[in-house]
């Protein structure tokens, strides 16, 4: 039997390759290998399902028997860790096993970072990237009331509005003067914070969590600013970082992540990434939209026809449904000048190159409805 094309994750990138595969080519086997349990599920409900009340099972979509026979001639094999890449011989290795492959599609994602915390209630920090995450944190969760999140990036701004929907009093910590400070303008960001304190979140911005102690059944986090933040449970999110150490170690080109050209090829033949793990033509997103033309793109090439990705326009919609906010970031390497208008919740921001050119938007409240105008003004991102 011919070597199959492996698919190295079943995540969004890993699953949706494979099903643009299928659609283009019936016989060439699949592996798909995952370090998780397979199930088939969208990352960004996760940030919605304390509001909509839904654990880990409610958001699952499918099992990975289900979604074998559903791309057919195609195997999951779950629970399962690549350990080794050997590009030389094309195999890979899981501990001691060897697996060879036609074609490598390295779609393993991005890991969150962890902040080392002092004291003796680390063990109830959660930090939560997927869908086996969120069902730990769930379960510590239940039953419990007071949540403190580390990080006011788009995850924790996120989750701070659904955790409070889900009943719960949430505070934030962050080492920054505003929410989302690497996406957002400050008016947009005040707009946000004020949204988020509406619903009785309280904001501690500049200061990290130097310790987290337990005292009796619950915590105590002791900020760097001598605040005294009492909790139940504590959720990680202060960032992610993109997989690169199995690619660096097998010898492929990285740097935030594992470096492709616009084909999605790595800088080894018949290896190519995509995902949160991979860096297109020098651009690591690690959102939805960009994972979905290349999943379209590389099933292309692996089905015999060379395709290139090209990003369009790629708006983000923060999931933080008490200040409605849509935020479609300047073009890496441009640096524009941001206007403001309007006030409140409403903040129209928009970002503008010496040319006049418009660069990107955030807009917040009512003028989230101008995002559709707005984009037919903005250049692609990789055209
Ligand atoms: C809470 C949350 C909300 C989000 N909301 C949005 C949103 O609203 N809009 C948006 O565009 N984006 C959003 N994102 C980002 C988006 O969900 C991700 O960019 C996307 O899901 C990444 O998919 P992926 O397949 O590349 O990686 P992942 O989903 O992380 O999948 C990685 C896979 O690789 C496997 N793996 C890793 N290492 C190994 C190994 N060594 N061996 C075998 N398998 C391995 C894992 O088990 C997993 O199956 C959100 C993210 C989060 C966390």
């Amino acid at each position: 039997m011919s070597a199959p094309v492996v698919i190295i994750g079943t995540g969004l990138a890993g699953y949706n390759l494979a099903k643009e595969f299928r659609k283009l080519d019936a016989e060439t086997p699949l592996l798909l290998i995952t370090a998780d349990d397979g199930r088939s599920y969208s990352k960004p409900m996760l940030s919605t399902g304390f509001g909509k009340d839904k654990d880990a099972d409610g958001l699952s979509m499918a099992e990975p028997g289900a979604m074998a026979d559903q791309l057919k001639n195609t195997e999951v094999r779950t629970h399962t860790r690549v350990s080794g890449i050997d590009p030389g011989h094309k195999r890979l290795w899981l501990g001691e096993e060897a697996v060879e492959y036609r074609d490598l599609v390295l779609a393993w994602g991005a890991e969150t970072v962890r902040v080392p915390i002092a004291g003796d209630g680390a063990d109830a920090v959660f930090p939560l990237n997927d869908l086996e995450d969120y069902a730990r944190f769930r379960t510590a969760a239940a039953g419990k009331r007071r949540v403190l999140i580390l990080g006011a990036g788009l995850i924790g701004c996120e989750f701070a509005n659904d955790l409070t929907a889900g009943g719960y009093e949430v505070e934030i910590v962050a080492p920054c003067e505003q929410v989302m400070p690497t996406l957002l303008p400050a008016a947009a960001a005040s707009a946000v914070q004020a949204g988020l304190e509406s619903l009785g979140v309280r904001l501690h911005l500049g200061p990290v969590l130097n310790r987290l102690e337990r005292n009796g059944e619950t915590l105590d986090a002791h900020l760097s600013d001598g605040t005294v933040v009492p909790c139940d449970l504590v959720l990680s999110a202060v960032g992610l970082r993109p997989r690169i150490d199995l690619a660096s170690a097998a010898g492929l080109q990285v740097n935030r992540g594992v470096v492709v050209d616009r084909e999605l090829r790595t800088s080894h033949a018949n290896i190519y990434a995509l995902g949160d793990c991979a860096e297109v033509d020098g651009l690591n997103l690690l959102y939805v939209m960009p994972l979905m033309g290349c999943a379209r793109a590389l099933a292309q090439t692996l089905a015999g026809k060379p395709t290139a990705v090209s990003y369009g326009v790629m708006p983000v919609m923060v999931k933080t449904p008490v200040c409605p906010l849509v935020v479609a970031p300047p073009p890496l390497g441009k640096h524009g000048q941001w206007t403001t208008e309007g006030q409140g919740g409403d903040i129209r921001a928009l970002c503008h190159g010496t040319e006049g050119e418009l660069l990107g938007y955030a807009l917040t409240g009512t003028y989230v409805a101008e995002k559709m105008a707005l984009n037919k003004q903005l250049p692609a991102l990789l055209p």
